[in-house]
């Protein structure tokens, strides 16, 4: 991409009305504008951005058999007052009228709707197990929309819905979303950590929210250091066999939400100098709830035995536009956003130091078709502004590398590689420059780990 004829509004003044870090440079990085109190249009750079997300969770749901459809935003009454919630659900609900008077929602989450349409085509346990998922816009009317797409009103969430015959098989599918889960944050560049979550009436331990840890993340969170630490379940993790050791594994720690905590468990089970006590940012939640929607509305299968039983459900969800936030608090400096390159809305900013010039116009030219046959992301700054400004908006933007070309190195055959994490910068050989920069960045797409 060309950024002469990009579309990227950054601002040069922080904006007041953001309260935390991640809200400020995605306002100043041209990522998001606010349309009315948690409501966000996602500009060029942030869309692409939440499409990476979106990509590499749709990925890793597809690995662990997970099957993705779509449902529309809005849904009728009637379907949540077969569950019950219709009236439960208050005033966070968006309630709508269509024209005939009917009753209708903007959807917060899709039990109801996915339970009608698993007991409409599915009636026997051969079917099963069955997981079912989509990534699609909510719309939660909070009470105080804040920190920009962290908490918003309308988001993006992706929630999966899984279907068992009985309790032992809906644990199966619960283990098989909780190691998916750790392998989609890590990708994404996070250290999530699967924390007890409150089970409500169900009871049982099998619910789990993952949090990131940050400073400005709304939850107190209690865990053990050695989570942070933890290796991840491979790709070749074969998601039919038992997964339960792994998540014993995980969950053998202890990690609690401030609902959740038992401060003298926690004292008791984790040395002091194992502790952690910190703020964190909830990503995801899966939970399983037993026959809580198919007993009510009818979800029911055929059983080996003959007799119908309405089925075992768990549901799953990841904000991925919560998520491009959260990064952003995990990762940044005082000069902007610094990516994961998995995540990063390019890969890597050419950075022309003097655009108009020729022969400098050439040699950019020809880096940045190599760049592309390549198959690196790459964002050229042609512009015709100092290198300064080139080099604040790159940062700012949060782009991992810059290669940047100018006459003096030009004339010795040589170019900049500078590494936005680390601030290092290497001089190379214009000849060596893609090759050096695809050994930097292949293995940080993270897309074979
Ligand atoms: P919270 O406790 O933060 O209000 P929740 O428990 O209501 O979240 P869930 O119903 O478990 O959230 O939703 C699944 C995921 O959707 C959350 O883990 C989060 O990533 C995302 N999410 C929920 N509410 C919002 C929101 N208002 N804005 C952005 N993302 C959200
Ligand atoms: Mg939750």
């Amino acid at each position: 991409m060309r950024l002469s004829r990009y579309f990227l509004p950054v601002l040069k003044e922080t904006p007041k009305e953001a309260e935390i870090t991640s809200h400020r440079f995605m306002l100043r990085a041209g990522m998001i504008r606010q349309q009315a109190s948690g409501l966000y249009s996602w500009l060029p750079l942030g869309f692409k951005v939440l499409r990476k997300i979106e990509k590499i969770i749709e990925e890793e749901q597809n690995r662990s058999g997970a099957i993705q459809l779509l449902m529309p935003t809005i849904q009728s009454a009637d379907l949540w007052r077969e569950s019950g919630r219709y009236e439960a659900y208050g005033k966070e609900m968006l309630r709508i009228e269509d024209r005939h008077e009917r009753e209708m929602l903007y959807g917060p989450t899709n039990e109801e709707m996915i339970t009608d349409i698993f007991r409409t085509y599915v009636k026997s346990y051969k079917d099963l197990p069955l997981n079912l998922y989509h990534i699609q816009w909510k719309f939660r009317d909070e009470v105080r929309p804040r920190f920009g797409t962290m908490r918003a009103r309308e988001f993006l969430m992706k929630d999966a819905y899984s279907f068992d015959l009985d309790q032992e098989g809906a644990v199966r599918s619960y283990h098989r979303m909780f190691v998916a889960y750790l392998r989609t944050f890590h990708r994404l560049g996070l250290t999530a950590i699967p924390m007890r979550a409150d089970t409500g009436p169900i009871g049982g331990d099998l619910s789990h929210e993952f949090i990131v840890l940050a400073d400005t993340g709304e939850s107190e969170v209690f865990c053990h250091r050695d989570l942070l630490e933890k290796p991840i379940p491979s790709a070749d993790t074969d998601f039919n066999a038992d997964l339960s050791p792994i998540f014993e594994d995980w969950t053998s720690l202890y990690a609690a939400t401030e609902e959740m905590v038992d401060m003298a468990e926690y004292e008791s089970d984790v040395a002091e100098d194992k502790r952690v006590s910190a703020r964190g940012i909830e990503v995801g939640h899966i939970f399983y709830f037993g026959t809580k929607y198919s007993e009510p509305m009818g979800a029911k299968v055929m059983g080996p035995d003959g007799k119908e039983v309405p089925v075992h459900m768990g549901s799953y969800g990841i904000g991925p536009s919560r998520l491009a936030a959260a990064i952003i608090e995990a990762s940044h400096d005082e000069n902007g956003i610094v990516w994961p390159v998995s995540v990063a809305p390019f890969e890597v900013t050419l950075i022309n130091l003097k655009a108009g010039d020729a022969e400098c116009d050439a040699a950019n030219e020809k880096l940045y078709g190599q760049l592309n046959a390549a198959g690196i992301d790459a964002l050229y700054d042609d512009r015709t502004t100092g290198a300064g400004q080139k080099f604040a908006t790159s940062d700012l933007i949060g782009i991992p590398f810059q290669l940047i070309v100018g006459p003096r190195g030009l004339a010795s055959g040589e170019v900049e590689i500078k590494h936005r994490k680390s601030g290092e910068r290497e001089t190379i050989g214009i000849e060596d420059a893609i090759a050096r920069l695809k050994a930097l960045i292949e293995p940080e797409r993270r897309d074979t780990i």
